[in-house]
């Protein structure tokens, strides 16, 4: 979806289902609604329109994807998360 309503990944993330890429990668953003959900917001795609606004949770594959270092591998909670 590039734009609009994201397509669920706060239940993915509220679940705790794993975020996958997204989880650890530097564009990843947690968005709370107003409603208390969270979303996981790309910001890539801010200017590149090929990467969806609100990816599809879990990410397994990204040419996009940045590492960022936090002394865990993997795919952990969404930066943003506690
Ligand atoms: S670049 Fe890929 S891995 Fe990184 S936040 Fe966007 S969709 Fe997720």
């Amino acid at each position: 979806m590039r734009d609009g309503t994201p397509n669920d990944p706060a239940g993915a993330v509220a679940s705790g289902l794993s975020p996958g890429l997204c989880g650890s990668c530097g564009h990843a953003r947690v968005i709370r609604s107003g409603r208390g959900s969270l979303f996981s917001l790309c910001q890539l795609s801010a200017v590149d329109p090929s990467f969806p606004r609100y990816p599809t949770l879990p990410v397994l594959r990204c040419p996009g994807y940045e590492p960022v270092e936090r002394g865990v591998s993997g795919s952990g909670p969404l930066p943003g998360l506690p």
